[in-house]
């Protein structure tokens, strides 16, 4: 069996059609042209989906930015294209007559890293992207958590200092998101993600002493998330994550000291497997699982 995968983002859409196996068969891109409205960009939508579509393709999954509602497939809004209340896997499913089903990023790609990826074999998967957000998914026996209203699993926007000067994006102050992000490192050092990784290579003092910074929020943040969920695994991707060894040896050691869990120091902290294809085998595994 085949499906397709759909990953929307602000300035391309990507699809590809996917094997069960995660073979990534082929692959469209189109610009999103989301500057010019709503009908244009939902079209490129429908665009990169008719080339990449076959009479193979047994069902159609999408990840789009957010917030949604994936029980409903509704994008609500996107602050990145101009959609309001689209019902976007109804949209899709009925032009092309297929099962559709429409996740955020964080999700999609917490249940490809638990069926393809670095969380393989593990039943309970708590996954972070350190991005220019923060995301995580919870994937719980190869299912999706989505909560009551599907807004579960917004980890990025757990308060880490409940008096804190930092405002987050999504207006409370104080979510890890606004400590450990790739825009937090800028606002609150001035450099990229890039060029801290490059100082932390080269040993740079300054950079070695943000990174220490970053790593100690991450890791009480990351206590209370193994202090609440128990997981299996913890796997981390996104670009900071590229940060790599120093940015994991830290949290491995920092995490076990924030959390009640005995058994903390015993679950692993891995980087993310899947590489530039995330968007696609995410999207392609919310109709694979
Ligand atoms: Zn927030």
């Amino acid at each position: 069996m085949t499906v397709l995968g759909v990953d929307i983002g602000g300035t391309k859409i990507a699809a590809g059609v996917v094997a069960d196996n995660a073979e990534v068969l082929r692959t469209v891109t189109v610009p999103t042209r989301a500057s010019e409205g709503y009908e244009v960009s939902i079209g490129q939508v429908y665009k990169a989906v008719e080339e990449c579509l076959d009479g193979d393709v047994a069902a159609i999954g999408i990840c789009s930015p957010g917030p949604l509602n994936p029980k409903t497939g509704v994008v609500l809004h996107t602050p990145n294209l101009p959609w309001r209340n689209v019902p976007l896997a109804e949209l899709v499913g009925q032009r092309f007559h297929l099962p559709c089903k429409v996740d955020n990023d964080a999700n999609a790609a917490g249940l490809a890293e638990a069926l393809f990826g670095a969380a393989r074999g593990y039943s309970s998967v708590f996954y972070v992207t350190l991005s220019t957000g923060i995301g995580t998914g919870i994937v719980l026996d190869r299912k999706i958590y989505h909560g009551k209203n599907g807004f579960a699993a917004e980890g990025g926007h757990v308060t880490v200092d409940y008096r804190s000067p930092l405002v987050c994006n999504c207006g409370n102050i104080g979510c890890i998101e606004a400590y450990s992000s790739g825009t937090a490192i800028e606002k609150r050092f001035g450099v990229r993600a890039e060029e801290l990784a490059r100082g932390v290579e080269a040993g740079d003092p300054t950079a070695l002493q943000r990174l220490d910074e970053i790593c100690l929020a991450l890791g009480a943040w990351l206590g209370s998330m193994i202090s609440l969920l128990d997981p299996d695994v913890i796997v981390i991707g996104g670009g900071v994550a590229r940060i790599g060894d120093p940015l994991f040896e830290r949290l491995r050691r920092i995490t076990p000291t924030r959390t009640i869990n005995p058994f903390a120091a015993d679950t692993p902290i891995v980087p993310a497997a899947l590489g530039d294809n995330v968007g696609i085998l995410g999207a392609a595994a919310l109709v694979l699982a």
